[in-house]
This record gives C-alpha cells, structure tokens and sequence, in this order.
C-alpha cells in the first residue's frame, strides 16, 4: 500500500474550537465548508457536534451533506443560495441563511415558506466583495423584518485584511459596521480566525473560526495565541529509495537542483498529485523520523525528493513528515508562496485516518 497518508486528529480540532470560544467568551460557529479544509467536513463535524454552536459551510450541497450524515445543530450557508428555488429545502432542513445581496433579499420576499428563516445579514463595511452597501443596510434589515419570512436576523461583516495585525483596515471596517448598523438591536458576528486571535477589542456575539479550528496560524508573524493552537492534519509518507550521489549531480525534473556535495537523496512517495505543493522550492522544511531537513528539487506528479545525507539513521522506509506537529503548514505555504488554507483545500488522493 502507497504510504502516502493524512492523519487527522479530531482532539485537537476539538482544543482549537474551545481556544476560539474560551479567548472570545462568544457563540462559534464552526467553518467546515470546502470538505473543512481537506479535513473532512462530515468526520469533523461529528467531533464538534456535542459541542459545537453550529456550523458554517459555503453552499447547501455541503450543508445536506452533513444533514444527511446526522448532524442536526444549526448550519449557516455563508453565501446563501444561488437559486431561489432552494430556499424551500433551506426551510426543510432549517439551514441558516446568508443574504449579501439585494436579489436574495427580494427572492426572499417573494417566497411562500412556512417556517420563519434565520438570516445572517451580511454588510460590505469595506471590503467590496460582497454584502448591502452600508447605505442600504438598515432598509434591508428592516424589509426582512417586515416580510414576514424572517424570525431572526444576525448581523455580519467579514475583514479583507484582519491577518495583518498592523494594519488600520479592519478597525476602519469595524466603525464603518458600527455607524451603519446604530440601532439595529440584534446580535453581531465580525471574527474570523485572525480576529479571534488578533482583534480581541473587536465585538461578535458569534465568532466564525476557520484555519484556526485546524491548527494553522493565519499570521506571517509568530503569534502568542496562534502558537497555543494544535495542528489537526499530519501529511506523511515514506522513503521509498535512496541514491548515494557524488557532488554535481541534478537531481529531478529540469535540473532544479544540482548536489553542492556528496548526497544522500530520499524519494519519498508524495507528489503534487497529494496536494503537496509544486512550488514548494529547495530547502523547505521536511522532518525524516523526526529530525528536521529539507526538500530537495522539483516535486513531481507522485514523487519528491528529500536531503538524507545529515541524517545517517534515516534510509528506506524511513517516515517523513510534510506538515504537522514538527513542520507547520503555514511556514510550508509561505515557501510555497500561498496560505495554508490552499494547502489543506488542495489535498487530494491520500486517504484521511482519524483519531
Ligand atoms: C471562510 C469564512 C470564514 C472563516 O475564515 P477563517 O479565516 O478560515 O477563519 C469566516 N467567515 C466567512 C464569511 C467565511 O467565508
């Protein structure tokens, strides 16, 4: 059998949920859209269920897919529907519903339901993505009220740059939130991870914790609170063969890498095709049987090659880790020139193991 393989553990996820609730003192929602960033939305959600305040996905496909495994607890679609014509199984399964945009507002208007929605009303305080104008928000607010389809409406807002703790934009976002919605008495929600790690003073009755609940820090820079979260995701494989090289020698496709001096190379079975990123160059981390060492040239399809030769134990067979307790996602995303949200949604082919 291929070693290549992603161990998930499931306690860690639960410790990192409990840091984002405990540091808040608010309501979480936990993010698991996108399959929980490669973690497996259904797995993870049953280990959050019992405590969990609900659960936040993109889209109804992911939300009856974790209706369909048995979650019962509150599911927020964070872009609503597409179509008005899900809006009757929203109702059904009793999913709770973003509306961003004037269209969904009206469709929702327009619609005969039985059951009252619960909406989370989402302003563009400055980010221009999506979400009402702050000029139109409390109208919209309002026209839900009136419409008779809604029991309950919680009013939200998401940061374009909340990871980049030196920056005044998310506290511009947060007042621009703040005059618009004067009045509105209902509950808020602001935080994502880099806010609940780095925005303490920001207000949110419910936090919506993402990479966070995985155990990657958000943040470029070392981070006192990041550092007590716990990666849920260990990516593995083994050294599958080993070549003695003399010094001058290139080593995988395009030549990328030539030996400085005499080296031991490790083929380790794990490729691009796992989700490992390509762009990962020469010198990112890797740990062989726990001792730290480094990527060596160009990762192929299902293959890639490790640096064996300052570890005399280390040979065949030998367990090598991409990411994990000892190699944090983020530092391999940074070297790759991405974010470890790509790297975990990027995972594919190895089989996840929970525990
Ligand atoms: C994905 C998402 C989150 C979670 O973001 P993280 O940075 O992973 O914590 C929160 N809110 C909204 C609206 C999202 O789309």
């Amino acid at each position: 059998m291929r070693p290549a393989r992603a161990l998930i553990d499931l306690e860690a996820l639960r410790h990192n949920y409990r840091l984002a609730r405990e540091t808040t003192g608010a309501k979480a929602l936990a993010v698991i859209k996108a399959d929980a960033y490669g973690h497996g939305a259904v797995r993870c959600a049953q280990a959050l269920q019992a405590e969990a305040d609900g659960f936040a996905v993109a889209c109804i496909e992911e939300a009856l897919e974790l209706r369909q495994a048995g979650i019962t607890g509150p599911i927020l679609l964070l872009e609503g529907f597409f179509e008005a014509d899900e809006l009757p199984l929203i109702e059904q399964h009793a999913l709770w519903c973003v509306v961003h945009s004037t269209w969904q507002l009206e469709a929702i208007e327009r619609a005969s339901l039985r059951q009252p929605l619960t909406v989370w009303l989402k302003m563009d305080s400055g980010m221009h993505r999506v979400g009402l104008h702050p000029a139109e928000y409390r109208d919209g607010y309002q026209r839900l009220m009136a419409s008779g389809k809604v029991g309950k409406i919680v009013l939200m807002s998401h940061f374009a740059r909340a990871d980049e703790l030196d920056s005044g934009s998310a506290a511009e976002q947060v007042a621009v939130f703040e005059q618009a919605r004067a009045g509105l008495a209902a509950e808020v929600s602001l935080r994502n991870s880099p806010a609940v790690l780095g925005w303490p003073q920001v207000p949110s009755d419910w936090v919506r914790p993402g990479i966070m609940l995985y155990g990657a820090t958000p943040f470029e820079q070392p981070h006192e609170l990041a550092a007590r979260l716990k990666p849920v995701m260990t990516l593995e494989s083994k050294v599958i063969s080993v070549r003695e090289l003399p010094a001058g020698q290139p080593v995988g496709y395009g030549a990328r890498f030539v030996t400085e001096r005499p080296t031991r190379v490790g083929v380790v079975a794990m490729g691009y095709a796992d989700g490992y990123p390509r762009h990962a160059p020469t010198g990112t981390p890797v740990a062989i049987d726990g001792q730290l060492s480094r990527l060596i040239g160009r990762v192929s399809m299902d293959m890639l090659t490790v640096d064996l030769t300052d570890l005399p134990q280390a040979g065949l067979g030998s367990r090598v880790e991409f990411w994990g307790a000892q190699v944090p996602a983020s530092e391999v995303a940074i070297q790759a020139g991405t974010i470890p949200y790509q790297i975990f949604c990027n995972l594919r082919r190895v089989p996840l193991i929970y525990r």
